[in-house]
């Protein structure tokens, strides 16, 4: 059995599985391959499954499964899998982190302290205590962030139309009775057709003026000019974002937008994540191997 690691995963990994098969990096074999390994960069699209006639199992390393055309593989009879629940701290450490920085105004007084500026009357911050946290999407990240405001004394409130009742957030029958409340708001729901540029003109006039929008679920789930002109006007006072419309973005008007912190999608990327990716992995290709 030939796997095959087509993204960045721990280096112990090919070392853990070599007790399958053949583990290469070689993208060139993936005709030969049996498991594909991606992340996010590799796109597993109808053309790479027609260009890889053994391809069986598929792993996603992570959460998302929009990098795979999922109708597709089903058709060709081929499994694929996420390792759903491995990344949830990591993702909310670094939404905490991005919520944190922006009324803290780290990045802004870091870069200022290293062009030689002394900006402290300037750098007015803000608290999260007792400020109200919107959750959009209240699934395994959206926990883990809304326990973290807990424990900054933060009120959270959350969306998901598949969500009733929650024992973290008080949940709300709809997004327009989230986002006018929320000092903060959190996009954490994945990319469909219903919550792409679910972030947009009509709904960022919906929200407090002076509202933080923190982005680790998906790039497109938000309209990036409507942003951009929210941030431009004030409307919004801070942008915090680790997900683009690609990886790297082309041309995003957000990087240089006025306060936004622009983080390289990173959410998953933790040394203790990819450790317990690998071992999911070995998992279900142990169970794939046996089955
Ligand atoms: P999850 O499936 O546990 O939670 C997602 C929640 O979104 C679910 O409860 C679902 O009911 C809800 N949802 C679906 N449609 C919705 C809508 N229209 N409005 C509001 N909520 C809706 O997934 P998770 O593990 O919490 O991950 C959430 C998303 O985060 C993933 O889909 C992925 O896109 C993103 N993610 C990003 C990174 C990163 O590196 N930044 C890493 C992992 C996951």
């Amino acid at each position: 059995m030939l796997i095959l690691l087509s993204d960045a995963f721990d280096p112990g990994l090919p070392e853990k599985l070599a007790k399958y098969g053949e583990v290469t990096d070689d993208k060139g074999r993936v005709a030969d391959c049996e498991v594909v390994l991606i992340r996010s960069k590799t796109k597993v699209t109808k053309e790479y499954i027609d260009a890889a006639p053994n391809l069986k199992l598929v792993i996603r390393g992570g959460v998302g499964l929009d990098n795979v055309d999922l109708v597709y593989a089903k058709e060709k009879g081929i499994i694929v899998h996420n390792t759903a629940a491995a990344s949830s701290i990591a993702v909310a450490e670094l939404a905490f982190a991005l919520m944190i920085a922006m009324p803290n105004h780290v990045t802004k007084g870091d870069a200022s302290m290293k062009k030689g500026e002394w900006i402290k009357k300037q750098l007015k911050r803000t608290e999260l205590y007792k400020k109200t946290l919107g959750i959009l999407g209240m699934g395994r990240i959206g926990t883990e962030i809304g326990l973290r405001a807990k424990a900054f004394g933060m009120n959270v409130i959350a969306y998901d139309p598949f969500v009733h009742h929650h024992n973290v957030a008080e949940m709300k029958k709809d997004i327009k009775d989230v986002l006018p409340e929320s000092d903060y708001i959190s996009l954490n729901m994945p990319l469909t057709d219903d919550t792409k540029g679910i972030i947009s003109k009509d709904t960022l006039a919906m929200c407090k003026d002076g509202a933080y929008i923190v982005n680790t679920g998906r790039g497109k789930c938000v309209v990036e000019e409507d942003v951009v002109a929210a941030l431009e006007s004030g409307k919004l006072a801070g942008y915090g974002n680790d997900v683009w419309y690609s990886d790297p973005p082309e041309n995003s008007p957000l990087v240089n937008a006025p306060n936004v912190i622009a983080i390289p999608h990173i959410g998953a990327s933790t040394k203790e994540n990819l450790l317990r990716i690998g071992d999911i992995i070995d998992q279900l290709i142990g169970e794939y191997v046996n089955k």
